[in-house]
């Protein structure tokens, strides 16, 4: 190991962490990451993967465990509540056009595989990070004991609360450096009920058997929800159930005060929405009744692009600086490329320069801002036509899974598939597929001090 490079904390074992600490083992840079959790239990059942993480799959050599854990989606299918196809869309050039297949994976089974690449006496469960603090020379994060650590570099993975993102908020406002929108409370439309089945019955659910993941979504009537299910490996079934709330909330309000989260408002949830038609026929409480309680989980959806990710010694990825609504299946995955790009900056600095540190970590946010941005947009979009439940977004619904020319929608998946960061800490793999790439991005060279807006963006577009 190299004693001049940065030491790293991370706060936040979720997939973005993990595969940061993968990336940081692998480069021999000192790192530890602290997670408020026990056991960390991987939310939403089941997670969409493609060509956009994959070759970093392949890079790590867990391609083939990868799919192993996973269905290949060819085909989305979108009924109306009298169980009659509104339209679809249409995955099935995916593999041929960009390489890779569009996967559904199991997410508890691919978090436990990550976990496996991560040495255990690296990752300190039961750490609650309260606050932050950082000087010329050291950045520090307490724990709920009041216990200390101290590191060069300070990474928030803590998701969509970071609490190193709102104590490091905090002190900006207070120097009037904070941006106003960064300023303002997430907030959500949505709430949704994710749960796995066990092994469902091929008499009663044979789509189970089917090679390929049977993916159809079914829109509500009178209640305003979308239900998704796919088939996974198994004979199981994952199924996602979002209700639209009527206005958009945040934490702050009453009515999220008055709402209630956690097992119990789980089980009632359960209870209200048993008799809601589900897309493999019956009811969604017949699904519900073969599911585990544990399996269950009842989320709210936000949607944020924050502005700041980076100040100083300290940074953030993942859900702590965008969040993406889940429709466009994008959010583990930018959580990901963001530990790709960030490691690779990392990997780049020697000794504990503030100027050097803060301006790898702002060229890492240059490089994966529009990226981001890109997601956030495009799921906004999606979520209109596969969970909106406006007349408008029943318009644009029909109008996006049936009129949009297929040249069209090959052009848009082509595009969202050209980006696939891959990690300058690992040998590097051969592009596939025959969608033009986008060139990688370059990490701050060692030794640079500016992250200026010359920097050239992974497309060759300036930053
Ligand atoms: C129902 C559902 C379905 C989804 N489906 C998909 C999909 O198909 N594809 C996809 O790409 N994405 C999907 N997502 C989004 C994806 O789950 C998130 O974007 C992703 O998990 C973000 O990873 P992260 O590492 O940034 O944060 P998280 O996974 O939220 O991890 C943050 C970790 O930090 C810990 N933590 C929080 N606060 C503290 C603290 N103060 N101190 C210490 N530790 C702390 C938490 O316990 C947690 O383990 C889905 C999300 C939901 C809710």
């Amino acid at each position: 190991m190299d004693d001049n490079k940065v030491r790293v904390l991370i706060v936040g074992a979720g997939l973005g962490g993990l595969v940061l600490a993968i990336l940081l083992e692998k480069a021999g840079i000192p790192y530890l990451v602290f997670e408020r959790a026990i056991k960390v239990r991987p939310l939403g059942s089941a997670m969409f993967v493609n060509c956009n993480i994959l070759p970093f799959f392949e890079q790590l050599g867990i391609y083939d465990d990868v799919r192993a854990l996973a269905k290949q989606v060819k085909y989305t299918q979108v009924l109306n509540h009298n169980m009659e196809a509104i339209g679809g869309i249409d995955a099935s050039e995916t593999e041929e056009r960009s390489g890779y297949p569009s996967l559904i994976v199991q997410r508890p089974e691919l978090y436990d595989l990550l976990l496996k690449m991560v040495p255990k006496d690296k990752v300190h469960m039961n750490h609650r990070v309260l606050s932050i603090k950082q000087d010329e020379s050291i950045v520090k994060i307490r724990f709920s004991d009041n216990s200390e650590a101290q590191g060069d570099v300070l990474v928030g993975a803590d998701g969509v609360y970071s609490a190193v993102r709102q104590s490091l908020f905090r002190q900006l406002q207070l120097k009037g450096e904070l941006p106003k929108s960064d300023q303002q409370d997430l907030t959500y439309s949505h709430i949704c009920l994710v749960g796995t089945t066990l092994p469902a019955d091929p008499a009663r659910y044979p789509m189970v058997l089917e090679d390929d993941c049977k993916h159809t979504i079914l829109m509500g009537d009178k209640a305003p929800y979308s239900l998704w299910c796919f088939t996974i490996p198994g004979n199981r079934i994952c199924w996602n159930l979002t209700i639209q709330l009527k206005k958009e909330l945040s934490k702050n309000d009453d009515a999220f005060r008055n709402s209630e989260w956690g097992p119990e408002a789980t089980e009632s949830m359960c209870n209200e929405v048993k008799d809601f038609k589900s897309p493999y026929g019956g009811t969604l409480g017949d699904l519900i009744d073969i599911t585990p309680k544990d399996l269950i989980s009842k989320v709210m959806l936000e949607d944020k692009l924050f502005q700041t990710w980076t100040s100083g010694r300290v940074v953030l990825m993942g859900d702590a600086c965008h969040k993406m609504l889940l429709s466009g299946g994008q959010g583990a995955i930018n959580a990901m490329q963001d530990a790709i790009v960030l490691s690779n900056n990392l990997n780049e600095l020697r000794g504990n320069k503030l100027d050097e540190i803060s301006a790898a970590l702002k060229h890492y946010q240059q490089s994966r801002y529009r990226h981001a941005e890109f997601n956030v947009n495009a799921s906004k979009q999606l979520g209109k036509a596969l969970m909106g439940q406006t007349m408008m977004e029943e318009f644009f619904r029909r109008l996006t899974l049936n009129y949009i020319p297929k040249f069209l929608v090959r052009k848009m998946l082509d595009r969202s598939g050209a980006y696939r960061p891959q990690s300058t800490i690992l040998p590097s793999i051969s592009e596939r597929g025959i969608v033009k790439v986008l060139p990688q991005a370059v990490p701050l060279r060692h030794g640079a001090t500016s992250s200026s807006s010359k920097c050239k963006d992974v497309d060759g577009r300036m930053a």
